[in-house]
């Protein structure tokens, strides 16, 4: 996807007892001070066992959520260094500053083979500011910078943008499975190919939407999103989520689909509130048309069985956000017949690529994940790439 850009990988450079600095994305959901997700920490396993056979003295750096002033506590990854250290087996150090003379200390104490885990970087606000100061600082925990922070990769901070400028660097197994599906959807994919966008926001997904449009022989788009397009057309939509500044660029996608001959297709019919609220009573729309007054949270019967159709046609999918207000049980219906489907296409041999929090947490909570080809665990940074953007993390790591 990106042919100008050179990057080195895990396998490429000798790591062989070197100090080693990985960026990892270890910002995962916390309920009670416990980890409620892991999947962001087993992901990173395959190059972190790779470390450890390769002898490597191991230093992690992560960030953990937004977290602000006094809030520590609550943003720790000292929770993480205890699942980390359950699924890889062996001893995980925790260093409770990411900078400072104790961290550097411990860092360079550590034995061939060793791991240990800093605390999030995002408890000093020049990893965000990207202050070169903060990222020198950090260099100096290894000979060799491993990013495998897939997630942080779309955004310039110390740790994505700073670091690679003063140690060499490569790219994760993770970071590394991550470009190789991407890439496939955007540069190769089996057809038919067929794209499933919802979520809330038009204006997040445009660029995505424009630039799959070129490329999918499928287009389906649902959730909150689907009521600008269906505005576009003439539809009523009654009081549903609508982004006016965005009912031409939604005309313009339609009008490429037609002109593309791309098979194009919006919820057919909705299940509908007065009221956004779980105990609200459930109505489901005749046709594409809502009753004046009412609200479309999730897509009705019809839509999911002429979308359950094109998904059982399709060799490649790609699936990013959700069909409806998916967090409240009585509108995830919809979104939970999509996880289902696109589960069982993996099954009968299609490639199925998904991407976003959302669609994730979906999959996740009816046990489907692992029945997917590729869970791509940023949803941003999968964005970007996919609308063909240059990431600063890999911009950083490259060579001419
Ligand atoms: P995004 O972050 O753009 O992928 O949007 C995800 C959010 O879209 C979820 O929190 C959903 O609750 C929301 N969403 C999905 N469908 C609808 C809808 N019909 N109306 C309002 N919000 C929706």
């Amino acid at each position: 996807m990106k042919p100008f850009l050179k990057l080195r990988r895990l396998q490429d450079i000798d790591l062989r007892q070197k100090r080693v600095l990985v960026r990892v994305d270890f910002n995962v959901p916390m309920e009670n001070g416990r980890v409620s997700d892991a999947s962001r920490i087993k992901a990173t396993l395959p190059t972190l066992n790779y470390l450890i056979e390769q002898k490597a003295k191991i230093a992690l750096i992560s960030h953990l959520g937004r977290p602000k002033e006094g809030e520590h506590d609550r943003f720790s990854l000292m929770p993480v260094a205890a699942v980390l250290k359950q699924l890889l087996g062996r001893e995980v150090l925790f260093s409770e500053n990411c900078v400072g003379p104790q961290a550097l200390e411990k860092v360079k104490e550590l034995g061939s083979g060793e791991v240990c885990l800093l605390e999030n970087l995002r408890f000093y606000p020049q990893e965000e500011a990207n202050d070169a100061e903060f990222a020198k600082t950090l260099s100096q925990y290894g000979e060799v910078f491993v990013q495998e922070a897939f997630g942080s990769l779309h955004r310039a901070h110390a740790s994505t943008d700073g670091i690679p400028k003063h140690l060499p660097g490569a790219i994760g197994f993770l970071v590394q499975r991550e470009l190789e599906f991407l890439e496939r959807v955007v540069n190769n994919p089996e057809r038919p190919f067929l794209a499933i966008i919802g979520g809330a926001k038009v204006s997040d997904k445009i660029l995505v939407l424009r630039r799959l449009m070129e490329r999918v022989d499928m287009l389906i788009i649902g959730g909150g999103m689907a009521y600008t397009f269906l505005e576009a057309q003439g539809v009523n939509i009654g009081n549903s989520l609508l982004e006016k500044d965005r009912l031409r660029e939604a005309q313009e996608i339609i009008e490429r689909a037609y002109s593309r001959r791309v098979d194009f297709l919006l919820p057919a019919d909705h299940v509908m509130v007065e009221k956004i609220d779980p105990a609200a009573k459930i109505e489901v729309s005749q046709a594409m048309g809502l009753r004046s007054g009412m609200i479309g949270v999730d897509i009705g019967p019809n839509s999911v069985e002429i979308f359950e159709d094109r998904i059982e046609k399709a060799k490649t999918i790609f699936w990013n956000g959700p069909m409806g207000i998916f967090e409240m049980p009585p509108f995830s219906k919809g979104s939970l017949a999509i996880a289902k489907a696109v589960a069982a296409a993996t099954e009968r041999g299609a490639v199925t690529i998904v991407g976003g929090g959302d669609s994730l947490a979906l999959l996740t909570q009816s046990r489907l994940r692992d029945q997917i080809t590729h869970c791509s665990t940023g949803g941003g940074a999968s964005l970007e790439l996919l609308e063909g953007k240059v990431l600063p993390g890999l911009a950083a790591l490259a060579y001419s």
